[in-house]
């Protein structure tokens, strides 16, 4: 087998390239249909959930404190506390307490949610209250029922409505907070009302259950097509930053990046070397091995290059052809020498055979890499970069210049 055929062979025999919605086309493919992704996939949802349903369920956490203020307004006005005290009339004292404890859990939720950080918990908190707002009303319902006064029993149904609102609870926990407060309210009901009223307890009992149904049916559509959405959505933003072909960060994203790179740069006097990379001789490698070992020769520079940067804010993109852009951030130009020289090296050292390059029997590249002066703008580095590449092939190629 010669060399040419031995790329073509290889090529074929290449992996899949790391194509970066990998994670999330897969779990697509797989389904979620227990509203379930794999563990590292889940703990990005929920945090990208806990943020993006912050806003609704401080929304519904202030609704409910100001209908929960007017009960308690209400209520007070209906209720003579202190002949209930004397009386003994125990099961009164309970659901003000109950009231005025719900009062203080909301509060303590909006004040949560409002607050700068997010505990991780907080849906636990929601769920506690939403399940106290529903116990303490079934309570109260049943005080004024006792006492022959109006009440609102049917508000049990719009708690449970309110359980499956975008609250930031999971399927499961809507369902298991919803199944909770009907439970609670029959269980209640039996114990405090006297046989004439139980008649209409049962019913009421029964129509709750059907809204913990039909409302964990919407429930279940709803996550699924908010989990469907959150994976289309992550592939979307890989396919607009991620290039095809090798899998690292495109154009674009490059383009984001050094944008970023530099504001910080300047404002934190933090070093940044910004280098555009491009292989040596690249038309002839391709019209000699094929198209097809040219692109597995991409992705093995691209891999190459992606192993070399080590810190949080490096990058290395594809730029488009054969041209890759790379930032370094956070290094004196002494130490970013090396690194590329290091770079040069190990391109050299993967020994991609190229017979007809002028400059060595394999694959070589060429950088220009400038070292940021803190106050030209994106497009003079860009400038300067693309300069000193030009020195560097003038100069023979498989170099790195400097600047
Ligand atoms: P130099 O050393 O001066 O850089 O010469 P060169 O041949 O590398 O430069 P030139 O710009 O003339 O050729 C770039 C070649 O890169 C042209 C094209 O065949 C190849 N190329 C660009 N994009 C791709 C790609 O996605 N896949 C493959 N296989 N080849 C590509
Ligand atoms: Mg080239
Ligand atoms: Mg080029």
């Amino acid at each position: 087998m010669n060399a040419f055929e031995q790329a073509i062979a290889s090529a074929r025999a290449a992996p899949a390239p790391p194509t970066r919605d990998s994670p999330y086309a897969g779990q697509r493919a797989r389904d979620f249909k227990r509203l379930r992704f794999e563990p590292g996939l889940e703990d990005e949802y929920r945090r990208h959930m806990r943020i993006e349903q912050r806003t609704s369920t401080l929304v519904c956490a202030v609704t409910a404190l100001a209908i929960w203020l007017a009960f308690i307004g209400l209520d007070l006005t209906r209720l003579d506390l202190r002949a209930e005290f004397a009386a003994r009339n125990y099961d009164a004292l309970l659901a003000a307490a109950l009231r005025w404890s719900t009062l203080v859990l909301l509060l303590a939720l909006v004040s949560v949610l409002a607050g700068k950080r997010l505990p991780r918990g907080y849906n636990r908190l929601t769920f506690v209250v939403l399940v106290l707002i529903g116990a303490t009303s079934s309570i109260s319902a049943n005080v004024f029922k006792l006492r022959d006064l109006a009440q609102a029993d049917l508000a049990e149904f719009v708690i449970i409505m309110a359980v499956f609102l975008p609250v930031g609870l999971t399927f499961y926990q809507s369902v298991a907070a919803a199944a909770l407060i009907a439970v609670l309210n029959a269980v209640l009901g039996f114990a405090m009302l006297g046989p004439s009223h139980m008649h209409e307890h049962v019913r009421l009992s029964i129509l709750l259950f059907f809204a913990v149904f039909v409302g964990a049916v919407g429930a279940y559509l709803r996550e699924y097509a908010q989990r469907d959405h959150f994976l289309l959505r992550r592939m979307l933003h890989n396919h607009a930053m991620f290039d095809a072909l090798t899998g690292i960060g495109n154009r674009r994203f490059f383009e984001e990046h050094a944008a970023t790179a530099l504001l910080q740069s300047r404002r934190d006097r933090i070093g940044l070397v910004f280098a555009i990379l491009d292989v040596d001789h690249f038309k002839k490698y391709n019209d000699h091995y094929g198209h097809q070992a040219g692109d597995l020769a991409l992705r093995t520079i691209a891999r190459t290059l992606q192993g070399q940067m080590r810190r949080p804010m490096d990058m290395a993109a594809r730029l488009g052809g054969e041209e890759f852009g790379l930032i370094l951030y956070g290094i004196e130009p002494q130490r970013a020498r090396g690194v590329f020289d290091a770079i040069v090296q190990a391109i050299a050292a993967l020994e991609i055979t190229h017979v007809m390059s002028d400059t060595a029997p394999h694959l070589t590249v060429s950088v220009g890499a400038a070292h940021f002066d803190g106050v030209e703008t994106l497009e003079q580095l860009y400038r300067r970069a693309d300069m000193l590449l030009y020195e560097s092939k003038a100069a023979g190629r498989n170099r790195a210049s400097f600047g």
